[in-house]
């Protein structure tokens, strides 16, 4: 099959199996000819999330970068004759074989991580192979969890609180900039968002991996966060995705709790605004970060997701001087919200118009990087070649 991206909107609804291999292993790479300390690092490592965007390349940091062994859970469609599978699931097949292929144990886990089925399974895995595990990574982002205890399915909202919200946006299709109206959320709506995209999952595994007394002396866990400033605030950070988001950090301070006894730490980690599947469905931030990147690739201050895992892990996670703030969050987004860089990229958003946003954003690495998550768009791939999108993978 020859296969061509099909854009709808946000959504790319196709993936190419050479281009998603191509992408894993620049990142691995990367992480190869980056430097990272003797010393302390990871040895068993649980990424939840594991597939795309910011856990991928956890999962990439923690194997390529310290040898350590993972077990990566994400939820990802394979291909079959007919129709490509997701980016996720190719990115998780490419990683494996370049893991096994360098002797590094590398097990993945498709399907819901929500449910108590997969903790169990998981569980049992790391029980029989692994031992214990050192480092709990939690990257999922997801639009909906059945809550494993109830049966209930909650549904996240991308909503402001209090007040609806007008803003400029950018239509990535069309390279128009207009206006987008966001509605305030119900509080059923906040609740349901925080019970997708709060801590209480991030707990229930920590809590399941205690329970089989599976985790190490001094194990680390860590979930992801943006924090942003005044641009996206009134849509993410103080809406009803900021909401869900806070409530990780009232988690971290409960996990704290129960890791103290065997000298653990749970903090969660504010990383820098970037394409992802995940990112690039959030109103504004398509245009927030066109202006952001044109910014910072001209101070040469512009990371990926693997840049800033690699900062995670050398300037966080296994720094003996960590980077924390006053809420004990560990910070990797401080180039981002460096207040001068802030103070330009707000000129730039009062400035921008569809007669503009070319010269004045950087649009076309925004759309780069959107068609590269799909694996399109890779320099070194021959996108007129015959592809099979059945890629034949055992995962759990
Ligand atoms: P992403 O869409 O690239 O990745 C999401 C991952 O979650 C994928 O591996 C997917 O398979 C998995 N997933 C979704 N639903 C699942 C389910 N039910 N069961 C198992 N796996 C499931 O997203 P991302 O942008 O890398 O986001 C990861 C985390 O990083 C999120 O917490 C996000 O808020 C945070 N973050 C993102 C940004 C950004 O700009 N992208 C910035 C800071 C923090």
């Amino acid at each position: 099959m020859i296969i061509k991206p099909r854009v709808r909107g946000f959504i790319c609804t196709n993936a190419h199996p050479t281009g998603c291999a191509a992408n894993v292993q620049e990142q691995i790479d990367y992480i190869r000819g980056s430097a990272i300390p003797a010393g302390r690092g990871p040895e068993n490592v649980l990424i939840i999330g594991a597939s795309t965007g910011y856990g991928l390349a956890t999962r990439i940091t923690a194997a390529f970068g310290y040898g350590a062994n993972t077990l990566g859970v994400f939820y990802e469609k394979p291909g079959s004759e007919k129709r490509t599978g997701t980016a996720g699931f190719y990115n998780a097949a490419a990683f494996e074989e370049k893991a096994k292929a360098e002797g590094l144990y590398a097990k993945s886990f498709n399907g819901d991580a929500f449910s108590d089925e997969m903790k169990d399974r998981v569980v049992e895995t790391i029980k029989a192979e692994m031992g214990k595990i050192d480092l709990v990574v939690y990257s999922l982002a997801s639009p909906k969890r059945t809550d494993p205890k109830t049966g209930v399915l909650h549904s996240s909202v991308l909503k402001t609180i209090g007040k609806s919200y007008t803003a400029k946006n950018l239509n990535t299709d069309t390279l128009q900039v207009g206006e987008v109206t966001i509605d305030p959320a119900t509080d059923e709506e906040i609740e349901a968002t925080v019970k997708v995209m709060g801590g209480e999952d991030w707990a229930m595994w920590l809590q399941a991996l205690a329970a089989a007394d599976l985790l190490a002396e001094g194990a680390q866990t860590t979930a992801y966060t943006y924090l942003g400033d005044k641009i996206t605030w009134p849509i993410y950070g103080h809406a009803t995705i900021g909401r869900a988001k806070e409530d990780l950090d009232r988690t971290a301070s409960e996990l704290n709790k129960q890791l103290a006894p065997i000298q653990g730490e749970a903090r969660v980690a504010v990383l820098k605004a970037l394409v992802t599947q995940a990112s690039s469905a959030i109103p504004v931030m398509p245009l927030y970060m066109s202006i952001l990147f044109k910014l910072m690739k001209a101070q040469g201050t512009h990371e990926g997701c693997i840049e800033q895992t690699q900062r995670l892990f050398t300037e966080g996670l296994y720094s003996e001087t960590p980077r924390v703030d006053d809420a004990n969050r560990l910070r990797m987004d401080e180039k981002e919200l460096d207040p001068q860089l802030q103070a330009e990229v707000e000129s730039v958003w009062s400035q921008v118009t569809t007669e503009n946003v070319e010269e004045m954003t950087d649009i076309a690495g925004y759309n780069a990087d959107f068609l590269k998550l799909f694996g399109f768009g890779v320099s070194t791939v021959d996108y007129d070649a015959d592809v099979s999108p059945l890629v034949l993978v055992d995962f759990e």
